[in-house]
């Protein structure tokens, strides 16, 4: 067993953006896809093991900036996540995150990783996981509404663990599409490239919503959604920040990660308290999909801390030890570990161990 002061006791992995994006490019995105799926779905089954808290939210005028922790007894994590929708007109990205887990035994950090890249994976792979339970079966074509950051990962998990064939994508933005097609291509997928929403939805077995938009924008006219499809609303994650019309969660079955947190910033803040959701892992535990082919379903995904923890579980278990990992000099680790002051004095120059 390691103590502290041990050699190598401070040295905590880490994972940083080039070697994330090593990482899936090495393993391919869509091969990963299915696999988290599966280790998402073996967490909301035993969702109880969790401590469950709503994030932390710093609103300011211009986005949000969240702490997002939870435990199971032995892994602590947190994700550090930030929502500025107007940061791309400033040649930034509108998320950004990195993540921590650790030890409940010690309180020491074990692993830290950059998480921009991973919060659209493991956010691709929760919204499939979502669809899996609650759209049709037989969903072959998804209307895809934002193609910004999060887009490619969610068109590759419908494509990986839905059996997704066609994308009808819509943006107000040409320049994001025409990114989104160019990517598309090159993973060949089949993207249909949509007049606005209307064309878009047109067909859809799935509608996903994926925009950035500081207010309640309304994104997905409830017109315009036809019995029996699966609504993926991913992008109404903070308060004063949806996608959808109250009528159309009125006429839905409307699932959601962490009820309280969600009646705070997903599509539901627009509801009533009394207005009934049911929680992800209830239905995977009861196995209770979609009750006909007719039912509209939405998933109110918000993003929740299990699902990062989870994701960096999955991480780590694939990284250890491998050329993707690289070691941060972390945590102090004095041979006395009463003796902090010691590592000061090891640091001064000779000649000034006197000051
Ligand atoms: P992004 O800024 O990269 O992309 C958003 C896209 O939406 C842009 O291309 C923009 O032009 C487009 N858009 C804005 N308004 C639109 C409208 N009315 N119709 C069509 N397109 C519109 O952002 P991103 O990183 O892709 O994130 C998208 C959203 O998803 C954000 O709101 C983010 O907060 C949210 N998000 C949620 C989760 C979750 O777990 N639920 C996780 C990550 C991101």
């Amino acid at each position: 067993m390691l103590h502290a002061g041990d050699p190598g006791m401070s040295r905590v992995p880490f994972v940083d953006v080039t070697h994330m994006a090593r990482w899936m490019a090495d393993r391919g995105v869509e091969a990963l896809l299915p696999r988290l799926v599966d280790a998402l779905e073996a967490d909301f089954r035993r969702w109880d093991s969790f401590e469950l808290v709503p994030r932390v939210a710093s609103h300011s005028v211009e986005g949000v900036i969240e702490l997002m922790p939870t435990s199971d007894g032995e892994t602590f994590g947190f994700k550090y996540v930030n929502g500025h929708p107007i940061n791309p007109s400033r040649g930034l990205q509108t998320v950004t995150a990195f993540g921590v887990l650790g030890d409940v035994r010690t309180g020491y950090p074990t692993f830290l990783a950059e998480m921009t890249l991973l919060t659209a994976l493991r956010t691709g792979a929760t919204s499939a996981l979502a669809a899996r339970w609650l759209a049709r079966p037989d969903a072959r074509v998804m209307a895809l509404i934002g193609t910004g950051s999060q887009a490619e990962f969610q068109a590759l998990a419908f494509r990986a663990a839905c059996g997704i064939e066609q994308i009808r994508a819509y943006d107000i933005d040409p320049a994001a599409v025409a990114k989104f097609v160019r990517n598309a291509e090159r993973f060949g997928l089949d993207v249909y490239v949509a007049r606005d929403v209307a064309d878009a939805v047109a067909g859809a077995d799935i509608i996903t919503t994926c925009t950035a938009d500081k207010r309640s924008a309304t994104v997905l006219p409830d017109s315009l959604v036809r019995p029996g499809v699966h609504i993926n609303a991913v992008g109404g994650d903070c308060p004063g920040k949806t996608e959808l019309e109250p009528a159309t969660l009125g006429r839905a079955r409307v699932v959601v990660e962490y009820e309280p947190q969600t009646r705070i910033e997903g599509e539901i803040q627009q509801m009533g308290p009394a207005f009934a959701v049911t929680e992800l892992h209830e239905v995977i535990r009861s196995g209770r999909r979609r009750q006909s082919a007719d039912e509209i379903t939405v998933f109110d995904s918000v993003g929740f801390a299990v699902e990062d923890v989870s994701a960096l579980r999955f991480v780590r278990a694939d990284v250890l030890g491998t050329e993707f990992v690289t070691d941060l000099d972390l945590v102090a680790a004095p041979s006395d570990p009463r003796d902090l002051y010691a590592l000061v004095v090891a640091a001064q120059p000779v000649g000034a161990q006197r000051r």
